[in-house]
């Protein structure tokens, strides 16, 4: 029998609506709105719900106090720059505390947002209508190029690998499906009970420096560490960095993906730009992403820019 959730029995193969999520998107393409939050109804974005702004954090980078704004992104968040490394962060920010509680609190955001991951791929309401049938199948063989990518630029043999911020596990299922051990974290502690008892994937909820700490995840016991979409939400990139190189066994590679400021997309879309809207806390350009790994240890095997989706890839190693 099939699932509502594709990732249990892969999902169908096509369906006759996907020539209309086709068409949609096509026409997205055309009309460029693709992470244009000027052509988009945006009020998704504030389901987080409404939290005072009054965090001013100092530069996480190199721990300047001070910062000038750079821009005010289309739903009014605060971007700065540090006046002495450059790196690019929100300012003022939700309290750091009252985010975490958020996130592990059983509410109907993290249940939305779950459900929709687990059946259109999509966190977002508003995008389901974008997602095709067989969104896990082609998600899949995407997650598995890269990570046969990653394997080849590691050398090595491969068998564990750790998500940071694994949301409802698509990097942990593609990656079993290759044969590799893999785990991963997450705040959403609604999503890593539910793909617990779906799929029995070995997640755990909480931050990476305290599980870390705590021993919940080991010392030098992994061959990746993989960071998609993750360190611009993170308050504390820094201390996720260290974490991830110390959980790394010496040779073992770190993957972050994030969006970069440095890239075509930024220049074109400016603060109509999505992915600088407040629940973002870090800005990176592919110069402060590097700084940043290299600060913690890292030697940079690769760094590279997609100026059309405007993000940055970079793979580093643990000497
Ligand atoms: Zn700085």
């Amino acid at each position: 029998m099939k699932t509502k959730y594709p990732m249990l029995d892969g999902g169908p193969f096509f369906r006759a609506n996907d020539f209309v999520v086709l068409w949609r998107r096509l026409i997205r393409k055309a009309k460029k709105m693709e992470g244009n939050a000027a052509m988009v109804d945006v009020s998704d974005n504030q389901k987080d719900g409404r939290f005072d702004f009054d965090e001013y954090p100092v530069c996480e980078s190199c721990g300047e106090p001070n910062s000038v704004e750079v821009l005010k992104a289309i739903d009014g968040n605060r971007i700065v720059q540090c006046e002495n490394c450059g790196l690019w962060f929100t300012s003022p920010r939700v309290n750091e505390q009252k985010w975490i509680n958020w996130l592990l609190e059983d509410n109907e955001r993290n249940r939305e947002f779950t459900e929709n991951r687990l059946r259109y791929g999509f966190a977002l309401s508003r995008n389901i209508q974008l997602a095709f049938s067989f969104w896990w199948r082609l998600l899949r063989t995407r997650r598995q190029k890269k990570l046969r990518s990653l394997f080849a630029l590691h050398g090595g043999d491969v068998q564990r690998i750790f998500d940071v911020g694994c949301g409802c596990g698509y990097l942990i299922k593609a990656a079993q499906d290759l044969g590799i051990q893999a785990s991963g974290n997450d705040l959403n502690r609604y999503a890593v009970e539910r793909i617990r008892k779906l799929f029995g994937f070995d997640v755990h909820v909480g931050l990476l420096p305290s599980l870390f700490d705590k021993g919940f995840v080991e010392k030098s016991h992994y061959d990746v560490v993989y960071m998609n979409d993750y360190i611009e939400h993170t308050y504390h990139p820094k201390k996720d960095l260290d974490a991830a190189f110390g959980m790394l066994r010496p040779g073992g590679l770190i993957y972050i993906s994030t969006f970069c400021v440095d890239s075509e997309r930024y220049k074109r879309l400016g603060s109509s730009w999505d992915m600088l809207m407040w629940n973002h806390c870090f800005h990176f350009s592919s110069e402060s992403l590097k700084k940043l790994v290299t600060d913690v240890g890292f030697d940079i095997s690769m760094c590279n820019v997609n100026d059309d989706k405007g993000s940055v890839e970079l793979v580093a190693r643990k000497p």
